[in-house]
């Protein structure tokens, strides 16, 4: 037996001089320098003690080292466990127990205060920083890559056996660890070289982080097992993304991208002339932020659909017609229905429910967690997502939001979507969350958080106004406030656990019957 995911990639480097990474820092890493410091990192794992089924934690910033220390996590047969760079040492504290990792691997400036957690978990403590130059590096664990030798027998390890544990982000409850074993990466990333033509000529744009599913596997792996080239920013900022989208061919992204992207008068079809698909995920792209990108540059973003237990379900189709607000069909091999969420019947064309998902992308549970597991798989193996949603007449599918976004409302359910869309189509809005509140009448109170154009004459009274003839009237917010932003987290996601606290006592003040 060999390594299930690095096999795939060796199989698919197109020559040892092609180009993998060019870095914004000047270096170019060729897939032979890919192999030798994955390598490399790879001993050093070994060398601290870690052995296959080990976790390995790491929060650091971005970085092509960073990736390295993933591919040779996996080559070393142990477990990639990386975190959002923004948790603060007391959320650390609970992955690292939670985890229990033997090795914990953290920015060179954050050692000392994550030092105590590190040994409170058991694991033993390494820095990785940014790259200097080619004798500096921040960090113990380069230092000790570099003294490792450039070569590595892979350690070996099976389609099921786990490479990474994902933790979800948590903007519905708790983080949980989401186990994904080799083939859960290997065939989603197979799926998508296909699914979206990737080919070793392609260039990706990679501006995403690293510590979530879509930079590090949909962007990454896709890379990797098309033996294509990216060009790895630290972070997404237009500068950066103007000055190489000539070089580049594709650029995935999550929809704040894109509403960023237009803000910017350099955007056009001239920009964007070498580039041959943008995809965005993650979170809903606007209809609207479809259309003007499709009117400013020419291409229609291909939106998809997935999450951190299932890597992609659905996409748009490269070549047939990308719908605005939809995620498109089930990718090849991935099978998606909608159920009442209730009995788990399945329901018709068009009938909104919980979507189901089921295939070889959906991972292999939560860690240490097997009642939360048991809870979210149904008995004929589907995986219930949370998302509610549609699939529509011609089989694309439509998401309308969370499950736990859903607002019951004097008894009617209503989906927070139906309402944000209304809003959103109003002149002057920019965007909207719509969410429940506690309500001594109603159970909840549809309630609307909404953001206006700067200088347009929009007011909480004026959307009332024009939706009270738009929506049935237990769907019309009982309160709207206009605000300035939404509280989004790094992925771009609307974090309405946070709306929901910040206006949790609005109806509560007031007296039943008011
Ligand atoms: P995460 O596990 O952080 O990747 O979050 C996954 C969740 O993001 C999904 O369950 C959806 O609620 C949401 N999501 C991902 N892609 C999309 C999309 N294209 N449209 C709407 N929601 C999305």
């Amino acid at each position: 037996m060999g390594n299930h995911l690095f096999d795939l990639v060796r199989a698919r480097i197109p020559a040892p001089e092609a180009r993998f990474a060019l870095i914004d820092d000047g270096r170019v890493f060729s897939y032979a320098d890919m192999v030798e410091a994955s390598a490399r990192y790879a001993g050093a794992l070994v060398s601290l003690g870690v052995k296959p089924g080990d976790r390995v934690a790491v929060q650091v910033e971005k970085s092509i080292e960073a990736l390295m220390l993933y591919l040779g996590t996996v080559r070393a047969g142990a477990i990639f466990l990386p975190l959002n760079t923004g948790y603060t040492p007391a959320e650390i504290e609970y992955f690292l127990g939670d985890a229990e990792p033997s090795v914990f691997v953290c920015d060179p400036s954050k050692a000392d205060a994550l030092r105590p957690y590190a040994e409170k978990a058991g694991a033993r403590l390494e820095t990785l920083g940014v790259w200097r130059s080619h004798d500096v590096w921040a960090g113990t664990l380069p230092d000790r890559a570099l003294a490792s030798p450039a070569q590595f027998a892979d350690v070996a390890r099976g389609p099921d056996d786990l490479a990474a544990i994902l933790y979800t982000s948590g903007t519905t409850g708790r983080s949980k660890g989401a186990m994904l074993s080799h083939d859960n990466l290997a065939s989603n990333a197979l799926a998508l070289v296909d699914y979206w033509r990737f080919t070793k000529d392609d260039v990706l744009l990679h501006a995403l982080p690293i510590f979530h599913t879509h930079g590090l596997f949909v962007a990454t792996n896709t890379v990797l097992l098309a033996g294509a080239a990216m060009i790895l920013l630290p972070k997404f900022d237009p500068e950066q993304v103007f000055k190489y989208m000539a070089q580049a061919t594709a650029m995935m992204g999550v929809p704040t991208f894109y509403v960023r992207l237009l803000q910017d008068k350099r955007l056009g079809k001239e920009t964007t002339a070498h580039m041959r698909l943008f995809v965005s995920g993650s979170a809903p792209l606007l209809a609207e932020t479809h259309r003007e990108w499709r009117e400013r540059t020419g291409h229609a973003i291909l939106e998809r659909y997935g999450m951190t237990e299932t890597n992609m379900n659905t996409s748009n189709p490269y070549d047939g017609e990308r719908v605005a607000g939809t995620v498109g069909f089930p990718l090849p091999g991935v099978s998606a229905r909608v159920v009442d969420p209730e009995t788990g019947k399945a329901l018709g064309r068009d009938e909104i429910g919980m979507i189901e998902v089921k295939g070889p992308n959906v991972f292999k549970g939560y860690w240490r967690n097997p009642e939360k597991t048991a809870a979210e798989f149904r008995a004929d193996g589907f995986f219930i997502t949370g998302d509610l949603g549609k699939i529509d007449p011609a089989g694309y599918v439509h998401i309308v939001g969370r499950g736990k976004d859903l607002i019951i409302t004097g008894g009617y359910n209503v989906y927070p979507k139906e309402v944000e869309v209304e809003i959103d189509e109003m002149q002057g809005v920019v965007e909207s969350a719509v969410f429940g509140c506690a309500h001594p009448d109603f159970g909840e109170g549809v309630t609307a958080v909404v953001v206006v154009r700067p200088g347009a004459e929009v007011t909480a009274a004026s959307i009332q106004k024009a939706l009270d003839q738009r929506l049935a009237k237990f769907k019309l917010p009982k309160q709207v406030f206009v605000v300035g932003d939404l509280p989004r987290n790094t992925m771009g996601k609307v974090q309405k656990n946070l709306l929901r606290e910040q206006y949790k006592d609005i109806y509560l003040s007031r007296k039943a019957g008011e």
